[in-house]
């Protein structure tokens, strides 16, 4: 079939309704300056975005899903282009997956605007440009076409759009939008998340889990050591636990070459304790990070450290009581895995005639959409160097090479 001439889908009638794309932009590049517009730094609400954005779906003849947090001023949106004869398949189909959320400018040196999208030579500039407004963009772009074919009965398969908040800041939104489709009943068949990775597949990526560990001690002089049980002695004991775990580790035989750091890796980032020399601490406190490879689960790396853990408090309460050490779970992000994800694979590489296959040290909410079942690749415009950054920004032709490959994808899930 051919998909030529829909500029001027959205513009069309059914029996009861009319509606257009109005003042929405039907091209990338408007939409993902649209987008950059609303200042989405997670400690932000996101609701004007996605009041926008539902608005547009609606306009459209689609049903949209928020799934609010707490405190209601942040929302995930999802939103399915229904397939079947009479277009009222919702279940399966693929997935295209973003987040809304943006990292701070704060004490960033910006040449332009953060929040205006700018044009300098062949790169579009600002918050959110390749991390990850583009995609996103490119997706908003493609959704009056899937529409169409949906309307006309010539979608094979569903067609889903996931919009989440707060992944900048642990991943929090995603897990209730999954939540909500499993209570729902809605099970994709495959997702596609679109973080920078200049269009290239990448297929797993590591989970991460940061720690924060409390040493509770008991004060005394420092000339009377026996009396007192020194928080800070029992943290390297507990550190150099983790060091000596974070070696063993590096040299499993089940390690993989594909990513750049072919083993889980452990890491103490920060560490307080001790107020004067001539006094034998009371507290000391350290956080540290784990990322694992896939195949391991985030368990088998702390199930050893909770055991050092107990052991030494059970030590450290047997020369005082109310001393021992908390290990507290600060952010968890589980691996994405490609174990389910060969026919995906096989898809995308049909589709691009690349079948190079990558694996990233960075956590995606990617682990998350495996973790619940839905097998997940990462493939989206801009890099991943320029994400977070002062000037971050997107190569127009990137944005042509998602726009390119999402139309490539909606003409594989119709009928031909
Ligand atoms: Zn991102």
């Amino acid at each position: 079939m051919t998909l030529k001439n829909y500029d001027n889908v959205a513009e069309r009638e059914t029996s009861n309704t009319h509606y257009s794309t109005g003042n929405y932009p039907n091209d990338s590049i408007d939409w993902l300056t649209r987008l950059i517009a609303f200042d989405t730094v997670s400690r932000h609400s996101n609701l004007a975005l996605i009041d926008d954005v539902k608005a547009y779906c609606e306009q459209l003849g689609l049903t949209v899903d928020l799934t609010f947090n707490d405190a209601k001023n942040k929302a995930n949106l999802f939103v399915t282009v229904p397939a079947g004869k009479d277009a009222d398949e919702i279940n399966h189909g693929l997935v295209l997956s973003g987040h809304t959320d943006v990292v701070p400018v704060d004490g960033q040196d910006w040449t332009s605007e953060p929040f205006t999208a700018t044009i300098r030579g062949d790169k579009l500039y600002g918050r959110g440009a390749c991390d990850m407004k583009g995609f996103i963009a490119c997706a908003l772009t493609l959704l009056p076409q899937a529409v169409k074919l949906s309307n006309a009965g010539q979608l094979r398969r569903p067609l889903h759009l996931a919009l989440s908040f707060d992944e900048e800041v642990g991943c929090l939104g995603a897990p209730l939008l999954l939540a909500d489709l499993k209570a729902r009943g809605i099970t994709p068949d495959h997702c596609i998340v679109g973080e920078p990775t200049n269009m290239a597949m990448v297929v797993a990526h590591k989970g991460i889990a940061v720690y924060r560990c409390r040493v509770h001690g008991k004060s005394a002089h420092s000339s009377l050591t026996a009396q007192g049980v020194n928080a800070i002695s029992y943290a390297s004991r507990l550190i150099g636990y983790v060091d000596e775990l974070a070696q063993e580790i590096s040299h499993r035989s089940d390690n993989d070459g594909l990513f750049d750091v072919p083993y889980s890796t452990l890491s103490v980032g920060t560490i307080q304790g001790g107020t004067a020399t001539n006094i034998v601490p009371n507290l000391c406190e350290f956080t540290f990070d784990y990322r694992n490879l896939p195949h391991m689960t985030q368990d088998d790396i702390l199930a050893p450290i909770a055991a050092k853990v107990a052991e030494l408090s059970t030590q450290m309460q047997a020369r005082a009581a109310d001393t021992g050490i908390e290990l507290l779970q600060e952010e968890s992000v589980p691996a994405m895995t490609d174990n389910d994800s060969a026919e995906l694979q096989a898809l995308i590489i049909a589709l691009t005639g690349d079948d190079t296959r990558h694996k990233v040290a960075y956590a995606t909410e990617g682990g998350q959409f495996t973790n619940s079942g839905i097998p997940t690749i990462i493939c989206g415009p801009g890099s991943i160097e320029q994400a977070h950054k002062a000037d971050e920004y997107v190569a127009l032709s990137e944005m042509v090479r998602c726009d390119e490959f999402l139309q490539k994808l909606l003409n594989s899930c119709a009928i031909s």
